[in-house]
């Protein structure tokens, strides 16, 4: 059977408190999640809550100090900077994962801070680049090349398949309609490790089970999920984050789950019973 769950990356969508990082800093812990997502900086498609921004380090920075790498978005090169110095005095900035979103889509940017991550981080720092909104193989592609133009050594690199804007048919109303198959093909092609995203490919929390479910098909190398200890109460993306039970049951999935489903059975071009019934009523 595979197993999707080999790169665990789980935590909340934003850094809000150091209270909420540290408490769910606790909850990986005891599940033994070695990584941690927060972002700091939050490109947002409307106006509204856009991060903590650099007060939140130092809150990171007591994460890595509790043996989790951060795993924190990055939308300028001197943020890289800024979390390296910082993390560098009050933390391990050993562990940390530096990640490109999927709308950061300015080649110089990505390449600066590509290169950045290569001339400032210790060796174990690595970059996961989620792919761009649009659905595009070519564009994919290049991404990863402008990355590599950059200097920064292949195996320091992730990719992050995160779905992309609707299109088309979408029964169960995903946020961002995954292309698993693409996704399969862009990891051949470059022959990086492919970790999926499906909070932000579902949107809600029963999407995210039938994402995972339906991933199961297919050959991915981990998972990055939101979780947050209250969801309801989250700042950004509160339909789609876990609670640390429903992460618990996630999880299961992974263990359990024998058979997936292509990306046209997720999206409705058939019908798939199993994927119909609500996990949540
Ligand atoms: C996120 O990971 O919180 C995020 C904003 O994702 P994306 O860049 O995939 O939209
Ligand atoms: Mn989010």
């Amino acid at each position: 059977m595979k197993k999707i769950g080999k790169i665990i990356i789980t935590g909340p969508c934003a850094a809000e408190s150091e209270e909420q990082v540290i408490n769910c800093a606790k909850e990986l812990k005891k599940r033994g999640i070695k990584i941690m997502r927060a972002s700091l900086w939050k490109p947002r498609t409307l106006p509204g809550f856009e991060g903590v921004g650099e007060k939140g380090i130092t809150w990171l920075a007591k994460v890595t100090k509790m043996g989790i790498t951060i795993a924190t978005e990055v939308l300028f090169p001197d943020q890289v900077s800024q979390v390296l110095k910082i993390i560098g005095k009050k933390g391990n900035p050993n562990k940390i994962l530096f990640w490109l979103g999927s709308r950061n889509q300015n080649h110089y940017l990505q390449r600066e801070i590509a290169s950045r991550i290569n001339k400032e981080a210790p060796k174990s720092v690595k970059l996961l680049i989620k792919n761009q909104p649009w659905k595009d193989e070519k564009h994919w592609l290049g991404i990863v090349d402008h990355i590599l133009s950059s200097g920064l050594d292949k195996k320091r690199i992730i990719l992050n398949h995160r779905g992309f804007s609707p299109k088309g048919l979408n029964i169960f109303k995903m946020r961002n309609p995954p292309d698993m198959e693409m996704a399969m093909k862009i990891k051949k092609i470059t022959d990086l490790p492919m970790v999926i995203d499906p909070s932000h490919i579902g949107g809600t929390v029963n999407n995210v089970f039938r994402v995972m479910k339906a991933a199961k098909k297919f050959d991915f190398d981990g998972m990055m999920i939101e979780v947050h200890p209250d969801p309801v109460h989250a700042k950004s993306d509160a339909k789609q984050q876990l609670t640390f039970t429903e992460l618990d049951r996630l999880l299961k999935i992974d263990s359990v789950t024998r058979n997936g489903y292509s990306s046209a059975r997720l999206c409705g071009l058939r019908r798939n019973p199993l994927l119909e019934e609500p996990f949540y009523s």
